[in-house]
């Protein structure tokens, strides 16, 4: 059991991992820039801090005393926040790079930093039939503009910390996340939970339509937060020195995802396609030999079976805020 400190602990993926290690028994000191009423999940038994990791003092402070890092805090969002605010993406540059030389000079045992797919080059998804991205095609570098070359330049300060200075860290790139305790309206929300929303409120206010982002032909694959939460373990206590694949393999459209989402909400809607929205890269997909190799794993959770509990979490958070306006905060024990 040890004395970890996450990240990002008041957002969606740090939220779960807290519960998660809270359960196995250890010391978590959870941190984030956001008040506490604003926390996805609180965990009574953790020690809840509001600090902005931006800030190098913050940094030390927080890990002071403590064994492990688990770094899930960046101010990002779906394509709508990062194609708009890629200086604000940029800039988490400095809770990396501070929490990496807090760790270094507090003995931090392990590191384990959030990357993306975002870092992969663009010309390598052009095509909606992709074969699944390999680790390999990062480079030549052609990341995501803003956020994804913030990413790629983090995973190499970890890279460097590593060979430098003999601190373990660990680096996962997350294809798109998605489960309950996670944004869903805002503006920062990603493509699932944006689409069960649509669709709630289409059913709960009689809309007819549902207007979607692109032409619905482009693709990705949706990883469940539970299997998030395992790979992050897994990676984090492997020997994987160099940035890994954390993905679904499990291929949509757009399109498709709405035809499951409507299918849970037994609720059809006419299609309206907003062609000049943001939209991203045209097809992604996790290639998952890597992972497989290592841990012999990869994430499994049917898009079908994850999509049934997102959908149930946010329509209890969209009838709720219609009744008081108010964001369910749970404190998990
Ligand atoms: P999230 O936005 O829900 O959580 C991130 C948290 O970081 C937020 O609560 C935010 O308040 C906090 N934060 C931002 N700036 C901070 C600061 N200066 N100091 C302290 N805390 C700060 O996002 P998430 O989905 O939980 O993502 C967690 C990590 O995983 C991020 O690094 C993200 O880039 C990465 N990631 C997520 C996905 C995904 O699909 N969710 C995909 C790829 C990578």
């Amino acid at each position: 059991m040890g004395k970890i400190i996450i990240a990002g602990a008041g957002g969606f993926i740090g939220g779960h991992l807290t519960k998660e290690l809270t359960v196995l028994g250890n010391q978590i000191r959870a941190v984030d820039i956001k008040p506490l009423n604003k926390w996805y999940q609180i965990n009574p038994k953790a020690e809840n801090l509001v600090l902005d990791l931006r800030e190098k003092e913050n940094c030390y402070n927080a890990v002071n005393g403590f064994d492990e890092v688990f770094n899930l805090a960046a101010d990002m969002g779906g394509m709508g926040f990062i194609e708009t605010h890629k200086a604000a993406c940029m800039l988490s540059v400095l809770i990396n790079t501070h929490l990496l030389m807090a760790a270094r000079d507090k003995g931090i045992k392990r590191y384990f930093y959030a990357s993306s797919a975002c870092v992969y080059n663009g010309e390598k998804q052009s095509d909606p039939n992709n074969q699944g991205l390999k680790e390999s095609d990062a480079y030549p570098a052609l990341a995501e503009d803003g956020y994804g070359w913030e990413k790629l330049f983090s995973e190499r300060m970890c890279r460097h910390f590593r060979e430098d200075h003999e601190l373990r860290t660990r680096v996962a790139r997350f294809h798109n996340v998605y489960g309950p305790y996670g944004t869903y309206d805002g503006g920062r929300e990603k493509a699932p939970a944006a689409i069960c929303r649509k669709i709630i409120e289409a059913k709960l206010f009689d809309k007819k339509e549902i207007v979607i982002w692109g032409d619905g032909h482009q693709t990705r694959s949706f990883m469940y937060i539970d299997d998030c939460i395992k790979g992050i373990l897994d990676i984090m206590n492997s020997d994987i020195e160099e940035p890994i694949n954390l993905g679904s393999s499990e291929m949509v459209s757009i399109n498709q995802l709405v035809d499951y989402v409507e299918e849970i909400a037994s609720h059809k809607l006419k299609r309206k396609y907003d062609l000049n929205a943001p939209k991203g890269v045209r097809g992604r997909n996790s290639d998952n030999t890597l992972i497989r190799k290592y841990l012999h794993w990869e994430p499994s959770i049917s898009l079908k079976t994850g999509l049934k509990k997102t959908y149930d979490w946010i329509e209890q958070q969209v009838i709720a805020s219609k009744e008081n306006d108010n964001r369910k905060i749970i404190f998990n024990e």
